[in-house]
């Protein structure tokens, strides 16, 4: 079941929120440092532990953590494509960052999942066509995989909500 939230991801009491991170996994600005700030340290330890590992994330993959201080128990972060004219592979591997965070969450269990409008701020990726690219992949997911229970769209500015709000209704 899909939902549709305006608000802050970081107080959604799901399983797993979902991190527009970048490539270095240690935190930037927009949403990715709103959940570093409210979840604490104890993330971005993962993070490097990670990092260690394997060298942090490509674009469009993602990698899971738990998450700190925050009310979800997991935080999955996905490297948005920065948008660069459409011509680059923007659209797959947009797709790609919903596919693999909810490839990762069933494979751990969630079952309620919460995603921010990935790429659509500092990435500039264009918002209608963000929207439409995260609904189709999400419908077509959890049309083969019955595990997940509720998936939120959780976008924070208004012109998102507008979008998202049209194309599910
Ligand atoms: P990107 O670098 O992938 O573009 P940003 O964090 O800059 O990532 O923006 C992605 C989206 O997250 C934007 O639509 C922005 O409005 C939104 N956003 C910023 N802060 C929050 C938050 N606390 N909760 C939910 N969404 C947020």
């Amino acid at each position: 079941m899909i939902r549709l939230i305006q608000g802050d991801l970081t107080r959604l009491e799901v399983d797993a929120i979902v991190n527009a991170a970048n490539t270095s996994l240690l935190g930037g600005g927009g949403v990715d440092g709103a959940i570093h700030r409210a979840g604490g340290p104890a993330i971005l330890e993962e993070c490097r532990a990670i990092r260690a590992k394997q060298g942090g994330c490509e674009v469009g993959e993602a990698v899971i953590t738990t998450a700190g201080k925050l009310p979800a128990k997991y935080v999955i972060h996905t490297v948005g494509p920065v948008w660069n004219g459409g011509h680059n592979g923007e659209p797959d591997l947009l797709a790609n960052c919903y596919r693999n965070s909810l490839r990762l969450a069933v494979e751990n269990g969630i079952t309620t999942i919460a995603f921010p409008n990935i790429s659509t701020g500092i990435y500039r990726f264009p918002k209608p066509e963000a929207a439409a690219i995260a609904i189709t992949t999400v419908q077509q997911f959890i049309a083969n995989n019955k595990s997940l229970k509720e998936i939120f769209f959780v976008c924070f500015d208004d012109e998102n909500y507008a979008l998202y709000k049209e194309r599910l209704a």
